[in-house]
């Protein structure tokens, strides 16, 4: 090994950011062999009939770069799909590009329109990637907290959308707001008054609009989700942002896409092309091929509705309290009521212990947040086989 001290040293460009916490967990879970409830990822294999098709891609020879802003057939799919749902037209060829993944899109968005000093708005929880992101193009991070809603017991029951807490940051010259929606980590969704009451709050000023809808066909109870592709006056001023990863249990192939007015889009593409410049080819016509079939996502919300009603139902047995999900794959519980010493323990050392000693891998809520909010809340996701829940369960019941 070189000698460190031979390497000249720099100021980081992050110097706040340590390893994100699911790779923490992650890694945890695996050393103590935990059940993985942390990181949200599917324990379970995709669709073989998409690995064919990836397959029938790369034997026919599409193994050379893709067009810079994506494959022709999944710009034009993804485009039917979003008009199909949502009822908005994204041109293929001006609107939609094709991302190495939802985080990739987030961070070449933010690149693209924030500039040094600009003002950011996020609402926390946030995903962990905003803040960084923010933070390379230069901007100031504006971070207003959900409401939460405590029942008579203080226990956290849900979480509400901070509206005044968003009127007072956002003015004309805010650069940018970023929403998601259904929520990473509460599984909250936006309705469409929340879409009215938004457009209605940015009217007058120059903001535009990340939102991060990569849990799109994860909404549940016969609802559905309200994207900012089915509000004109939000889509002209957003870069929309969803993932095939969660979609269709490949998040390891880390294929997404952002879909914006063409100005948006272009300035998208500057950075894109300097950043990945393309996504590997065969997924890309793999998933355009898989795509054609609407089933496959349309489908999703009674599929992962009953991982989520087990889940629950087996939580219910345990002396945590539930929050509700509406969305996503995560379940979020309030810990604070067990009747044991370690309900007392701050989320992250919460979580630790239940992954080193009971043997279930959590995320602690409070690493979305920049200063660590304490709300007794942890995450669990459900994207699991049965046998896996069913094992995590009977840990959890033990307690
Ligand atoms: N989005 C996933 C989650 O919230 C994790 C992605 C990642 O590990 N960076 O669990």
């Amino acid at each position: 090994m070189i000698s460190p001290n031979l390497t000249p040293s720099f100021p980081s460009r992050l110097p706040q950011v340590g390893t994100t916490i699911f790779t923490v967990m992650s890694a945890l879970a695996t050393k103590h062999q935990a059940i993985n409830l942390g990181q949200g990822f599917p324990d379970f294999p995709c669709d073989r009939d998409l690995i064919a098709k990836v397959n029938e891609a790369m034997l026919a020879d599409h193994n050379q770069y893709p067009p810079m802003i994506g494959v022709a057939e999944l710009r034009h799919g993804v485009s039917q799909k979003i008009q199909n749902l949502y009822g908005h037209h994204y041109d293929p060829d001006s609107e939609i590009t094709i991302t190495a993944g939802g985080t990739q899109g987030i961070l070449t968005a933010i690149l693209s329109c924030v500039s040094p000093g600009d003002e950011v708005v996020i609402i926390e929880p946030a995903y962990d990637s905003y803040r960084p992101s923010i933070e390379l193009a230069g901007g100031k991070t504006i971070a207003v907290s959900l409401e939460l809603v405590r029942d008579q017991h203080g226990h956290v029951s849900s979480y509400s959308i901070p509206w005044n807490a968003l009127a007072k940051v956002i003015h004309a010259k805010t650069r940018l707001l970023i929403i998601n929606t259904p929520h990473n980590p509460t599984g909250m969704v936006w309705q469409k008054a929340d879409l009215d009451r938004l457009a209605k709050l940015l009217k007058d000023t120059s903001t535009l609009v990340l939102s991060d809808e990569v849990y799109e066909h994860m909404v549940f109870d016969g609802a559905h989700h309200h994207s900012v592709a089915s509000h004109p006056e939000l889509a002209a001023r957003s870069f929309l942002i969803s993932s095939f990863g969660k979609t269709y249990h490949v998040t390891g192939w880390k294929v997404g896409y952002v879909a914006a007015p063409i100005s948006l889009t272009a300035e998208f593409r500057k950075v894109h092309q300097f950043n990945v410049f393309t996504v590997n080819t065969p997924m890309q016509y793999g998933l355009a091929a898989y795509l054609f079939d609407p089933s496959h996502y349309l489908n999703l919300p009674t599929f992962y509705q009953a991982k989520r009603d087990f889940f629950r139902a087996g939580l219910e047995q345990t002396q945590f309290k539930l929050l509700p999900t509406p969305g996503t794959y995560f379940q979020s519980v309030d810990y604070t009521a067990l009747s044991i010493p370690e309900a007392k323990l701050p989320e992250a050392d919460f979580c630790k212990w239940l992954t080193t000693e009971v043997g279930v891998a959590a995320i602690p809520v409070s690493a979305f947040y920049e200063q660590a909010t304490e709300s007794g809340v942890i995450r669990f996701c459900f994207a699991k086989q049965e046998q896996t829940l069913t094992t995590a369960l009977q840990r959890l019941q033990a307690l």
